[in-house]
């Protein structure tokens, strides 16, 4: 496959042109979300960058397989194998099942995943469904000499692997630096030190998702689990693996380490990851009072926002930065984003009402180029939006007549618009549903005004049939003197 597609590799630290290992099939995992609360906006970037990749890969002619993970057990509160699991202590705040939890804050992932009109992965695995896999996997990697067992459960050996790997190549921390700068905290004195991690715990009898093994009734480490699920479904050796830059250490580190101690070579050929949100210039926590949760920006029931911002807003801010730059949400930032939204939905309206003539004054030719190199230099998003308002304003110069197109290049302006805008960006119009409210407004009155004829013309079987069949449509009459109301039955 022809393509001169290049992408930020964090591996390498430096682009590289983008090349499968078995085209037209390319391979990509994500690290999803770990459903003990709603989705935030933290969600929302990479949710938005890696579909806007899963999006141009397809549009270049890959197949793509993309696999997006659901963490639904092993995830502690600290990254340090320490503290409660996240989902069962909500489980136990809120007097629920350990699974009632995930289920619903699952659904709530996928609806706001819907909202922000990003494609569904390929496959979806959860962490609770591949037990037996992380366990099989952890087995090679005891059997490869690079992990150990202590009361019932086992641990990566970091210094071992270092011996022959090399232990923080993706995030560039040191090892030395790692023992200097590590303390060995209360209760790990387990681990041989403390920098290794958690490969299987043994559970504490009051722990609720424990599954049994040969070292113990237990769970798996946070990390195994993408290690395992990767490989499973793409191939031991794979093309991208993404994720937020805040995952790149410990998770992806450990990540790159089990998977080599257990397979004997490394897995992912492109890491690629998404710099992070601030609100106002600060990092989202929910100690700060900023945690705003995608419903809270959707509704404007959140303090900090002055007014609702639709789904499409949120998708066009995230898109108008740089997936490697940090975005700050700001009321001000929301608002120009929603103005330029608007206006390039404006445009896309506008094109669909010129006129062509025989001949063009506007080079769309050289503008469908930009758009591809744009989005060819690493998904550069913002230059691409850039070229995109330099359409728009082509769009309105012809539309005032100062310049024109000829048909030929209309076709090509209204294809390169409706592939980059819809296709690629993942855009979409929002007044879809207020349409189709007008629709059935308008269906509805045709109806009654059949039916008032009918009255007038004394056929009151049809009358009568009308209002029986509306109703069991779900819209009730009221009769008045000049015609009738309706409403949607409630
Ligand atoms: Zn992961």
């Amino acid at each position: 496959m022809q393509n001169n597609f290049t992408i930020y590799n964090s591996l390498t630290r430096r682009k590289e042109k983008f090349e499968p290992l078995h085209p037209p099939f390319a391979g990509m995992y994500v690290c999803g979300p770990t459903v003990y609360s709603d989705t935030h906006l933290g969600h929302a970037r990479p949710a938005v960058t890696f579909d806007l990749l899963y999006r141009y890969l397809m549009h270049l002619g890959y197949k793509v397989r993309y696999v997006r993970n659901i963490t639904d057990v092993g995830h502690l509160e600290n990254d340090a194998d320490e503290g409660e699991d996240k989902i069962e202590k909500k489980a136990r705040l809120e007097h629920l099942e350990p699974m009632e939890v995930v289920q619903m804050y699952m659904n709530t992932f996928h609806r706001n995943m819907d909202q922000l009109n990003t494609l569904k992965p390929s496959i979806e695995p959860r962490a609770s469904g591949h037990i037996i896999e992380q366990q099989e996997f952890i087995r090679r990697i005891i059997d490869n000499g690079f992990a150990y067992e202590v009361n019932g459960s086992v641990y990566f050996n970091v210094e071992k692997y270092s011996r022959q790997y090399n232990y923080g190549k993706l995030s560039g921390r040191v090892l030395d630096e790692l023992m200097a700068n590590t303390r060995t905290l209360e209760g790990q004195d387990e681990k041989k030190n403390p920098f290794d991690f958690a490969l299987w715990k043994k559970a504490s009898p009051e722990h609720i998702m424990k599954w049994p093994s040969g070292w113990s009734e237990g769970f798996p480490g946070w990390h195994l689990e993408c290690s395992v699920m990767s490989t499973k479904y793409l191939g031991e050796v794979f093309d991208i693996h993404g994720g937020g830059m805040d995952l790149l250490f410990p998770h992806h580190e450990c990540e790159i380490a089990q998977s080599a101690a257990a397979l004997g070579h490394e897995s992912v050929r492109y890491w690629v990851h998404n710099n992070m949100i601030t609100i106002n210039g600060q990092k989202m926590a929910r100690s700060l009072g900023n945690f705003i949760t995608l419903d809270q920006l959707f509704s404007g029931d959140h303090p900090l926002l002055d007014q609702p911002y639709s789904p499409m807003t949120i998708r066009f801010f995230i898109l108008q930065a740089h997936y490697r730059s940090t975005v700050d949400f700001s009321n001000e930032a929301l608002k120009a984003s929603e103005k330029g939204f608007q206006r390039l939905m404006k445009a896309v309206e506008t094109l669909g009402m010129i006129k062509p003539s025989d001949k063009s004054t506007v080079d769309i030719q050289r503008l469908r180029k930009s758009c591809y190199e744009a989005m060819d230099d690493d998904m550069n998003t913002p230059v691409l939006l850039s070229n995109l308002f330099e359409g728009v304003k082509i769009i309105n110069s012809v539309k005032d007549g100062s310049e024109r197109i000829s048909s030929a290049d209309l076709e090509s302006l209204t294809t390169l618009f409706r592939e980059f805008i819809f296709g690629i960006l993942g855009l979409r119009e929002e007044e879809d549903a207020r349409q189709d409210d007008r629709l059935i407004g308008n269906l509805v009155k045709i109806i009654i005004d059949l039916r008032q004829a009918a009255k007038v013309n004394r056929d009151f079987s049809t009358s009568d049939r009308i209002r029986q069949d509306l109703k069991d449509a779900g819209v009730v009459l009221n009769d008045k003197k000049d015609g009738a109301d309706w409403e949607l039955e409630k």
